[in-house]
């Protein structure tokens, strides 16, 4: 792993992410105490890390991208959240949304199909001393050890919702998750009532990358 060094000018950017967040409409207060806390240019190769703080997407390697700050906030105020819940996170990649569900007191077990990510994932989840359990595999089958889950947060594009991942949702629960097949996603919440009846609510057109099938070595 790289060194990691957090220096004034760093927090200086941070700070002035955070303000930017904030006026984009992030408004939970424990969420922008999590992007502080969590220095995002850890998570991004050296070339990168003047930008780090830019609401900016970055290569991470393996072909995907960490998401833009403004995403990963969003997603994580679309989860209303509260502490000790169980999260199941699909698309680790670098990291960084694992560390912030982290800090926001989750318990989280997140899944990524790229090994070389997860080892990578799993090194900063290990810096942190956070207790995340990270998983090599495909988020389509979601993790049914550990679950129901409370929450379960997808970070890649999916052509639609997996039903498996439906039914490890606790009654209750709330799943966030961008749908759809093409090059942009509708971000759906979508909520199981104590009854398990679902409903659902759209939250706009975003970006991601792809949700496929099959681990990749
Ligand atoms: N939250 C991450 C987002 C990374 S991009 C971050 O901010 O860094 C989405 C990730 O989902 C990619 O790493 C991609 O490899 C992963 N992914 C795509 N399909 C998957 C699947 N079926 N199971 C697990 N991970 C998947």
């Amino acid at each position: 792993m790289k060194h990691l060094k957090d220096s004034y000018k760093h927090k200086g950017k941070r700070k002035m992410l955070i303000t930017k967040l904030k006026e984009m409409g992030i408004v939970d207060d424990a969420i922008l105490q999590a992007f502080d806390a969590v220095p995002r240019h850890y998570f991004l190769d050296l070339v990168f890390e003047a930008q780090a703080y830019q609401n900016m997407a970055f290569q991470i390697g393996s072909g995907q991208t960490i998401s833009h700050p403004y995403t990963v906030a969003f997603q994580t105020q679309l989860l209303e959240l509260e502490k000790g819940m169980k999260v199941l996170e699909i698309g680790t990649g670098s990291g960084f949304q694992t560390c912030i569900l982290c800090k926001l007191g989750a318990k989280v077990f997140s899944i990524e199909r790229h090994k070389e990510l997860h080892k990578k994932a799993k090194a900063m989840i290990d810096y942190f001393k956070f207790s995340a359990r990270l998983f090599f595999g495909d988020g389509y089958k979601g993790n049914k050890t550990y679950g129901p889950y409370d929450r379960i947060l997808v970070t890649c594009g999916a052509p639609e919702v997996p039903a498996e991942l439906l039914t490890q949702l606790k009654n209750g629960g709330i799943i966030v998750i961008p749908v759809g097949a093409g090059k942009e996603q509708k971000m759906i919440k979508l909520k199981k009532d104590s009854e398990g009846k679902i409903s659902e609510e759209d939250f706009g057109t975003f970006k991601f990358v792809p949700m496929l099938e099959r681990k990749v070595n």
